[in-house]
């Protein structure tokens, strides 16, 4: 079985890459079919936006997509950036270190409490299957940790760098990807999307 990861970013393709390579599945990437297709996330959560990148993805490749939404929910921003989180600055074309220092930004002058590393945050990632005859399966992960006020490591992407994990003595960026690949919010929503695969593959 033919399974299309639906996404561009290549951040996001290594990790679900490593997480899905030991099924017995063929991973298909867009670049990999000559399919160059920008889904607007023109919806109001994750699961309404990822369901759109995996219908789309399906509707043009006639094949299993798999897509998924994720965002950084900051608790003392009242849960921003959040879906925003891939266009979270004001600037046009901004980098994911401009976002990071607009997070920043965001965050001077609000406490957190001082026994706490920084604001208290999460992640979170829904993955959306949509399937050529219009099934459509939803599975969810979350990640929790903290933002603090300065950027460390450099591994992973968007804003990895300032996410500090307390279990891990580690930011998301100063992980191994391997670690990164088995306690993220992507990692676990995948674990989670699981059951569904095997299921369509008639396990
Ligand atoms: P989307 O799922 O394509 O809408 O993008 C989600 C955005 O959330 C990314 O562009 C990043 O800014 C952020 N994000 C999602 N997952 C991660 C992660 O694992 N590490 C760091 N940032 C992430």
């Amino acid at each position: 079985m033919k399974l299309l990861i639906a996404t561009n970013n290549p951040g996001k393709m290594r990790e679900i890459q490593a997480i899905l390579g030991d099924l017995p599945l063929e991973l298909v990437t867009p670049a990999g079919l000559g399919l160059n297709l920008d889904v607007e996330e023109s919806a109001s959560t994750y699961a309404e936006n990822a369901a759109l990148k995996a219908h789309g993805f399906t509707a043009a490749s006639g094949l299993i997509s798999l897509a998924d939404d994720s965002g950084l929910e900051v608790d003392a921003l009242g849960g921003e950036p959040g879906i925003r989180s891939a266009r979270y600055a004001p600037q046009a074309g901004a980098s994911d270190a401009d976002r990071r220092a607009y997070l920043l930004e965001r965050l001077k002058g609000i406490p957190h409490p001082p026994h706490e590393p920084g604001w208290r945050a999460h992640f979170h990632c829904t993955v959306a299957i949509a399937t050529p005859a219009g099934e459509l399966y939803f599975a969810e992960g979350r990640c929790d940790g903290f933002i603090i006020n300065e950027e460390r490591g450099s591994n992973g992407f968007g804003y990895d760098p300032l996410f500090y994990i307390p279990e891990w003595n580690a930011t998301m960026a100063e992980l191994s990807e391997e670690t990164k690949n088995r306690i993220s919010h992507r990692a676990r929503a995948l674990r989670n999307a699981l059951p569904i695969l095997r299921q369509l593959l008639g396990e």
